[in-house]
């Protein structure tokens, strides 16, 4: 049988963050005492209010097929989410969920980029951005967004970016991996650019919204630029406020119709409707309101300070307090060189060095060139104090050798 694949799959890699979570899970069926810091997954249980609407979905017989696009019930929970919380205004038919904020992504992308388009990525970026875009058939243009403006692109760095094949840019507040916030004034300075190339899809991936560390509401780029309204696709989910990854529900909208119909389109023959009884769950999460939201953000925010304070004490390590989500992000370029020149790593790089923590001290985190920066490295505080504290001690031991 002729084994050789179709193209785009030697396009891409094995998710990044999968990848280090398959492999600590295998170190842990074989009975090492793994300490994972690697997926942005809260530990926390889904609140117990979520599960019962799922449980009686259940028992409602709600276990068959659904609109495509999601339940009716649904799309208008979220179109009222996006009024209370957002204060922006879409009708049910100008939004579509999706089984996880992933697959919104995804379908997004197959649903905007040709062969050759271009799609801005401001670097550190969440892990899939470049593949999906790759498989799209687009290219990453990938901007490189310094520690000395905290991680985030520029209005500047847009301007350059920019190119007759230009067909969408990221934008992702809070950011995963980097934890930091465009504030009012940057997302003003971003929409002056991209308000005079109207042609330009923004895609605002908002799925860390109620993930703030100071009290501050939220904002995304429509907040400050209503006029971008007919240009921006917001993508959002349940798995990161209300715990719910492994229910994979997510969702886009959008005021064009148009392509929300094409995504539908494309759901329509690939998997069909988000799981039915994840989206009874999702329901009653958005109607509760985020209240249940508040102690998980309480707690993260403790294992924020606690992780910033840790990191920062250990010899060639650095990192900047985040602002939201729920990820420390740190410079290890001296402690990958002093590993190096000890002769305990084979090269002066961060995949060497969290491979090393994982061997040899078993203790899982993601490498900062799965974001698009190498010798950085990203740790997950959605794990308990215990284990946080485990964890911080065993990098801190591996560095001091
Ligand atoms: N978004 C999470 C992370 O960055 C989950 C894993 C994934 O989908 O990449 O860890």
């Amino acid at each position: 049988m002729n084994m050789n694949l179709a193209k785009r799959t030697t396009l891409i890699k094995e998710s990044p963050t999968f990848k280090v979570l398959s492999k600590a899970n295998v170190l842990k069926k074989a009975g090492k005492n793994v300490i994972v810091l690697a997926a942005g997954e809260p530990d926390f249980n889904t609140p117990k209010h979520i599960c019962n609407a799922a449980i009686e979905a259940i028992n409602q017989g709600k276990t068959k097929y659904t609109q495509v696009a999601g339940t009716i019930e649904l799309r208008q929970a979220i179109s009222d989410k996006f009024k209370r919380e957002n204060n922006l205004s879409y009708t049910i038919d100008e939004i579509i969920v999706s089984s996880g904020g992933k697959h919104s992504i995804y379908n997004v992308l197959q649903a905007i980029v040709d062969e050759g388009d271009e799609v801005v990525i401001p670097a550190p970026y969440w892990v899939s951005y470049p593949d999906m875009v790759l498989l799209a058939g687009g290219r990453p243009i990938i901007v490189e967004c310094g520690i000395k403006n905290s991680f985030k692109i520029t209005p500047n760095q847009i301007k350059k970016a920019i190119t007759d094949k230009t067909k969408a840019i990221f934008l992702n507040s809070p950011s995963n991996p980097t934890g930091m916030i465009y504030s009012e004034n940057e997302l003003i300075g971003i929409a002056e650019i991209l308000k005079n190339n109207p042609n330009i899809f923004i895609i605002s991936d908002d799925l860390y919204e109620h993930l703030l560390f100071e009290e501050k509401s939220f904002k995304n780029i429509l907040n400050v630029a209503p006029n971008l309204l007919n240009q921006t696709i917001i993508i959002n989910g349940v798995s990161k406020a209300y715990a719910m990854t492994g229910w994979r529900i997510g969702y886009a909208a959008c005021k064009n119709k148009v392509l929300i119909k094409a995504m539908e389109n494309l759901q329509s023959q690939s998997t069909s409707n988000p799981c039915s009884i994840s989206q009874y769950a999702a329901m009653a999460a958005l109607n509760s309101g985020t209240s249940c939201v508040a102690p998980m953000l309480k707690e993260f925010i403790k294992r924020h300070n606690y992780v910033v304070e840790r990191l920062n004490k250990i010899n060639g390590i650095k990192c900047l307090r985040a602002q939201g989500a729920f990820y420390a992000f740190f410079d290890c370029t001296e402690a990958i060189e002093n590993l190096y020149h000890s002769k305990i790593i084979a090269a002066p790089n961060d995949i060497e060095f969290t491979n090393y923590l994982l061997d040899c001290y078993l203790v899982a985190g993601v490498a900062g060139s799965a974001f698009g920066l190498n010798n950085f490295m990203r740790i997950s505080f959605a794990t308990s104090m215990d284990e946080l504290s485990d964890g911080l001690d065993r990098i801190e031991k591996a560095l001091i050798k």
